[in-house]
């Protein structure tokens, strides 16, 4: 073969190397220009934290808060302090599992868990500010001991929901403030609820093993009766209407009820466990209900 072949064939391999070149180049360059289109982010919460107020000695009260739907549950623990420092825990418990459970909240609801409603009163039992532990509980206090916030004052007696200056803790009078609201832990709750006003409001207690209603003097609202009945049969607590065992005045959940916010006690059975299943399953159960569009609460 002439030489003039081997030319021949050798420039038109390089013609072709250089035309796959530039193909390839233009193939990169055109991917790279492509507008990416991302998935949709959904905007929602999980554990977002803030704070809504301040108690008396100055410790936060905090609020952590799933989802972004319109309905709003909350769940408070400890507005009887370090007494029933076992709701606190049982709250924070809830707070840990919805960080990592997110998926529990309904597309239509936020949750909000508030897991300390009074750390004044949880400090003098656990000498922490923020989470604790069974461990950091101590021993032999006297009974009662972390009840009241740090004026002395029992804060579930301090709503405005029959206000008076003193009212009854089983066989004890106590101090309920000096007005409605007069503590800066009731007023935290107070201003939180009237910004964002919550579908449902659940407290917890402890202990007389049972769920209450509420009520302000006009009877207990439907829906309240419904989700007492439902967390009720749900965790395997008594339902029960009306908390008889000593006359209560300016309760919180009194106080929601007159302002047609359905609202629940849930009472742990002992001041020492959180019962967690059992309240997990009524936890649940309220969740399921309010994720049904056709519920109006
Ligand atoms: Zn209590």
């Amino acid at each position: 073969m002439s030489s003039n072949f081997w030319k021949r064939a050798i420039i038109t391999i390089l013609i072709l190397f250089v035309l796959a070149g530039i193909g390839l180049l233009a193939y990169i360059i055109s991917k790279k220009s492509e507008p990416v289109i991302l998935p949709p982010v959904k905007v929602t919460n999980v554990g977002l934290r803030s704070v809504i107020g301040l108690s008396v000695q100055g410790r936060e009260i905090e609020a952590y808060t799933y989802g972004s739907g319109p309905k709003q549950f909350v769940f408070v623990g400890g507005i009887h302090g370090g007494y029933e420092w076992n709701s606190v825990l049982l709250a924070y418990k809830l707070k840990d599992y919805l960080l990592t459970n997110p998926s529990l909240v309904p597309a239509n609801l936020t949750v909000t868990v508030i897991p300390d409603a009074n750390p004044d009163g949880v400090y003098l039992v656990t000498g922490k500010t923020g989470p604790f532990t069974v461990a950091d509980v101590k021993e032999n206090l006297p009974s009662g001991t972390g009840r009241f916030n740090a004026d002395k004052v029992d804060l579930n007696r301090n709503f405005d929901c029959d206000w008076q200056a003193t009212s009854t803790w089983k066989g004890n009078i106590v101090s309920a403030g000096t007005a409605a609201f007069s503590e800066p832990e009731a007023k935290a709750i107070r201003d939180f609820v009237l910004k964002n006003k919550p579908a449902v409001m659940v407290f917890l207690h402890s202990q007389s093993n049972a769920v209450y209603a509420s009520q302000c003097g006009k009877g207990i609202l439907p829906e309240t009766r419904n989700i007492m009945n439902l967390y009720a049969k749900a965790a395997g607590y008594p339902a029960v209407d009306v908390f008889d065992s000593y006359a209560v005045t300016g309760a919180v959940e009194d106080w929601l009820s007159s302002i047609n916010i359905p609202a629940i006690t849930v009472e742990l059975k002992t001041h020492e466990t959180i019962e967690w299943d059992k309240n997990l399953a009524g936890i649940k159960a309220l969740l399921d209900y309010g994720g049904k569009e056709e519920v109006s609460i």
